[in-house]
């Protein structure tokens, strides 16, 4: 297992006149692992998305959060690196497979740019869809297998941001894939008994797995302990690592818990966890981000 995080990700910039960042960053992490970004100024989420070859097939861990082709071109810059990856690798009837870490808009906006693209299959955002694709029966919390030949996925459900979430687990990395769950940013528990019963249930299965590092899909805090970016940002100059620790996943765990009995928007040093999205939160969320903004600048 070697990869690389040799990578500065693009962060955005002050003002669209200085944006020298490409629509998507290509980061190859190792050999048959390959991590994206979308650019901060088509869209201030900023998602990461993750493109995994095996022998048999490719997956694709989300589309981003633009659909436009010309702005974002997704499908031109996967097709790039797929013949890439190919002109080593040569194959015949190599497959793509287009999955989704949950089903929020700023994860899937890129679908329909491979509608058309041949030995392709886009696993719907539904739950019964994902749950089909996968070959759950006991929803949420079954692990099942998902071999991209040479490499076995194992995916498990962890409802709780969105009813749709999962949790990837790639033995050829480590990696724990978390979608919006877990990352460096604000966890939103929008379903927060599914949450902590899902982090709960996380923590079990990346400990029974020899897990490398938590891989989420935003970054959205600072590299100042407790404090994020403001809500919206377009330009995040000092973010910290993508990729989080156990001992921090177990964090996001005991936090979780602690808090799960009043809704709020609680910050830890490397994130924060926001439950209960009532208007009152949203508005305390908002006053936080516009304070931080007056003591940061
Ligand atoms: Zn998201």
């Amino acid at each position: 297992m070697t990869g690389n995080f040799d990578v500065q990700w693009i962060h955005g910039a002050r003002s669209k006149n200085d944006d020298a960042d490409p629509p998507i960053q290509v980061h190859r992490y190792d050999h048959d692992t390959y991590i994206l970004r979308q650019s901060m100024t088509l869209s201030h989420e900023a998602p990461f998305l993750y493109l995994l070859f095996g022998q048999d097939r490719a997956v694709l861990f989300d589309t981003g959060a633009t659909e436009d082709p010309e702005t974002f071109p997704l499908r031109a810059t996967v097709d790039q690196i797929m013949d890439s990856w190919g002109e080593g690798n040569p194959r015949e009837s190599y497959e793509l497979i287009v999955a989704h870490t949950h089903s929020h808009g700023d994860h899937i906006a890129g679908d329909d740019q491979f509608d058309q693209r041949p030995l392709t299959r886009v696993v719907g955002t539904e739950l019964e869809a994902v749950q089909s694709f996968f070959g759950f029966t006991e929803w949420p919390h079954e692990v099942v297998a998902f071999d991209l030949g040479g490499r076995v996925l194992e995916v498990t459900g962890i409802p709780g941001h969105h009813p749709t979430s999962l949790a990837v687990f790639d033995p050829a990395t480590g990696f724990l894939l978390t979608g919006d769950s877990v990352y460096p940013g604000r966890l939103y528990a929008f379903d927060m008994p599914a949450f902590t019963a899902s982090l709960d249930h996380l923590v079990d299965f990346a400990e029974a797995r020899p897990v490398t590092h938590v891989m989420g899909c935003h970054i959205e805090m600072s590299r100042q302990p407790g404090r994020d970016y403001p809500v919206g940002a377009k330009y995040q100059p000092e973010e910290p690592p993508l990729q989080m620790s156990m001992p921090q996943l177990r964090e996001v765990r005991t936090a979780a818990r602690a808090t799960a009995a009043k809704p709020g928007v609680y910050p830890h040093a490397d994130f924060i966890i926001v439950s209960g999205m009532g208007l009152k939160n949203i508005l305390r969320l908002l006053i936080r981000s516009a304070v931080q903004r007056l003591g940061i600048r």
